[in-house]
């Protein structure tokens, strides 16, 4: 397994088991502030999960 690090660093785009670049996302979960998705490979049948932080948002106003 790659470190975490290098995972991160890849933008998750490679499997940190057997560094493929066969990724999927599944399910996302939120909670207060942070996200969590479901990962795997379709290579080595990994799976892990992604977790997210909340960093910023995006304001706008709904029209209407
Ligand atoms: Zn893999």
């Amino acid at each position: 397994m790659i470190d975490k690090e290098s995972y991160i660093k890849g933008k998750g785009l490679s499997c940190p088991f057997c560094e493929a670049e066969s990724v999927q996302g599944g399910f996302i979960q939120i909670e207060a502030g942070k996200a969590f998705q479901e990962m795997g490979c379709t290579e080595c049948e990994g799976a892990w999960q992604d977790v997210y932080e909340l960093i910023d948002i995006i304001p706008y106003k709904r029209e209407g």
